[in-house]
């Protein structure tokens, strides 16, 4: 029998493999391809035949870029050669992870899709005490992306910066100087924020200081991609002070 042509979007987690779901786990053993990015983890592969199809579509900033069109076409041309195609993306799919556009492109092209949601790197800062609500603290949290399509600053970062709530920064740091002028300007430089690198695995940094500092603290530190900026009180709460 001719394998059906399906598409799964599976989240892979923040980088520790123990971090992705049962689930994910069993559709990885019976796909015949995985088209993985640049921050799963590759332990996560394993799971997969070892004749399965294993292809990198990774996109790292300012190195090697597979264009989205590409990948677009290799899942069609996979699942209709092959069955069923894992997409693996690091984080959560649908977090700046471009989950719906493939699901959609393989929806117009009669392919079957469906997603597994993953832990995203947002989460895994809890692993470092961070926590991104708090009670008393902050009431709620902002997720915005730090690097726009057209190369822009989200609006939407002043008006966070105006709440009370925490504020949470994808792909800012090759615009971290730009974002920390931005929150400069809006009066909140001295605001606690956090920096860090690599949540959830065994080498990951976290950095804490005022919004001010947190270019020096990064270069001091060495703290690159993939990090996360935190932005709020929540990141001076001090676990042993309660
Ligand atoms: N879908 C992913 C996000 C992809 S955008 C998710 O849900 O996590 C890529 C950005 O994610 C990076 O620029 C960085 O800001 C963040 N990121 C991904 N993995 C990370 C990790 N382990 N630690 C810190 N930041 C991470």
């Amino acid at each position: 029998m001719k394998n059906q042509p399906e598409l799964v979007i599976i989240g892979a987690g923040p980088g520790d493999p123990e971090l992705i779901t049962l689930k994910a786990i069993n559709i990885l053993k019976k796909t015949n391809v995985i088209l993985y990015d640049n921050l799963v983890n590759r332990d996560l592969l394993e799971y997969a035949a070892e004749e399965s199809e294993k292809i990198y579509v990774g996109k790292t900033p300012y190195l090697d870029y597979t264009p989205q069109e590409h990948i677009h076409e290799l899942i069609k041309e996979k699942a209709f050669n092959k069955g069923l195609v894992v997409r693996l993306k690091g984080g959560d799919p649908f977090v700046f992870g471009r989950g719906m556009e493939e699901i959609i492109f393989a929806r117009q092209n009669n392919i079957p899709a469906r997603y597994i949601p993953g832990i995203t790197s947002m989460l895994a800062v809890g692993m470092s005490d961070i926590t991104l609500t708090h009670r008393g603290i902050s009431e709620g949290v902002w997720i915005i992306t730090g690097t726009k399509k057209d190369g822009t600053l989200s609006r939407d970062i002043q008006l966070a910066l105006q709440s009370n709530t925490t504020l949470v920064i994808y792909m800012g740091m090759k615009n971290l100087s730009v974002i920390v002028n931005e929150c400069i300007s809006c009066g909140k430089g001295h605001t606690p924020a956090a920096l860090i690198q690599h949540a959830s695995l065994p080498y990951s940094k976290t950095i804490k200081g005022q919004i001010k500092d947190l270019e020096d603290l990064a270069i001091e530190n060495e703290v690159t991609h993939p990090a996360l900026i935190v932005i709020g009180k929540v990141t001076q709460l001090d676990t042993h002070a309660f």
